[in-house]
């Protein structure tokens, strides 16, 4: 990928430049604040996210009053150099309301359908996986399987493959649907208590597809400005 030089980022009137940041692993949209050359540089620097206030007119190291630290992967330059987009690994919330993105209101949309077909739900879901060991909860079937451990679960696994299996023989759509949802949450659950990170999963498929040719993988730390 093509590298922009920090000097080359175009400050507004006001010495800002917008940044979108977004979850490095699910590419949601956390929020929007604004960066002057400093907080960039400080950004840059110690892998967190840093901003300038507007309302506060100071530096403001996102996390510093709420813990919720935002760990920097990658800064991209949009065309013409006057917008930022931060790819980050967040600690908690980034909206000080406690939501996890800052865009939780809807203006419009044009189905009807509550279900977006978002690929954010897989990180939701295995968020959800892992925060369950942490928190258990009463009569939760997660907790069940992460108590009865790998044997239990790989017996699941065979059994809902084995219904994807039954439900692609009857050429039944609802059916594939439904089994293939059991099937990935069960894989899901497999993976958390195997400590792989589904985030793992992820960036092999990225190895493979860039071994394949198909597709210029962004790098890792891009820090080359
Ligand atoms: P924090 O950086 O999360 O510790 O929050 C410090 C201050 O920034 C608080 O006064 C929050 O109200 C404000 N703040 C936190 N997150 C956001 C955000 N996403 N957008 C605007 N202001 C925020
Ligand atoms: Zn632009
Ligand atoms: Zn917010
Ligand atoms: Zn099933």
């Amino acid at each position: 990928m093509e590298s922009v030089d920090i000097g080359n980022i175009k400050f507004d009137e006001k010495g800002l430049v917008p940044a979108v940041v977004q979850d490095a692993r699910s590419g949601e949209v956390l929020m929007v604040a604004y960066m002057n050359a400093e907080s960039l540089a400080k950004t840059v620097e110690s892998g967190d996210t840093w901003f300038f206030s507007r309302s506060r007119q100071k530096l403001w190291h996102k996390g510093e009053e709420s813990g919720h630290f935002q760990h920097v992967k990658r800064i991209y330059v949009d065309c013409d150099a006057d917008t930022l987009v931060v790819e980050a690994i967040p600690e908690g919330p980034a909206c000080h309301t406690g939501n996890r993105s800052c865009f939780y209101r809807s203006l419009a949309q044009w189905d009807n359908t509550k279900a977006k077909g978002s690929l954010t739900i897989l990180h939701t879901l295995f968020e959800e996986i892992k925060d369950r060991r942490i928190h258990p909860q009463e009569k939760s079937y997660t907790n069940y399987l992460q108590k009865e451990g790998k044997n239990k679960i790989d017996k699941k696994i065979g059994e809902e493959a084995s219904e994807v299996i039954i439900a692609d023989q009857h050429e039944d759509k609802e059916e594939i649907i439904d089994e293939s949802c059991d099937l990935l949450y069960h894989l899901f659950v497999l993976w958390e208590n195997a400590g792989v990170d589904l985030y793992d999963i992820m960036q092999k498929l990225e190895e493979r597809d860039e071994k394949k040719g198909n597709k210029k993988v962004v790098g890792h730390l891009d820090k080359t400005f």
